[in-house]
């Protein structure tokens, strides 16, 4: 990077640090933001600067947020028995989206992983445990994700939970709406079987 003056390799560098920006597209967007007008540069910077500050982790759901409880957690139109637990704030606007789900929620921030060197302590489930020990809580839905850590994290928590009498459930996977039987692997038929509800 050596034919760019100090300031826009420094521009393209930080940028490509970005997930899913590569070299060709630092370069791309470094060049865009030097012929921006200023004032929208400087909406661009002061956005980037203020998500870090004024975003947290709900101190109940540790969701991310931007006033501590979050907006979920103190709405008394939901239901604070149902607690819904995923691995990403991703994941919780994905399920707010369906409309379906009124209860709380519980985020995970990963998945055990030995692979990766993460344990049940480097992820909130002490947290979560914290938060089902008084009685308000009847149900817990495990709503991580249907591969291997995924699952092996709802197992472990649905351990833990247990004892301690509350409704652990897991959500259905299967196949996906307009999916074809046919083409489906295994492990998606397999677990879409096991998921099957009377009609
Ligand atoms: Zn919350």
């Amino acid at each position: 990077m050596d034919y760019y003056i100090e300031p826009i390799a420094r521009l393209i560098s930080e940028l490509s640090k970005l997930p899913g920006i590569g070299n060709k597209t630092a370069q791309r967007l470094a060049f865009y933001i030097i012929n921006m007008p200023d004032e929208q540069v400087g909406q661009l910077a002061s956005a980037i600067a203020e998500v870090k500050n004024k975003i947290r982790y709900c101190s109940i759901c540790q969701n991310i947020t931007d006033v501590n409880p979050c907006r979920i957690c103190t709405n008394p139109q939901r239901d604070p028995s149902i607690i819904c637990v995923v691995e990403d704030p991703r994941d919780v606007i994905a399920m707010e989206k369906t409309r379906d789900f009124r209860g709380l929620y519980h985020v995970l921030h990963g998945v055990i992983s030995p692979m990766n060197g993460i344990g049940p302590d480097d992820i909130k489930i002490k947290e979560l445990i914290a938060r089902v020990s008084d009685d308000t809580v009847k149900e817990v839905i495990l709503a991580t994700n249907p591969d291997v850590e995924g699952e092996a994290t709802a197992v472990y928590i649905s351990k833990l939970l247990k004892p301690m009498g509350i409704k652990v459930t897991r959500i259905a996977h299967g196949l996906p709406v307009g999916g074809d039987l046919e083409y489906a692997d295994e492990v998606t038929l397999s677990k879409a079987l096991e998921g099957r509800r009377e009609m």
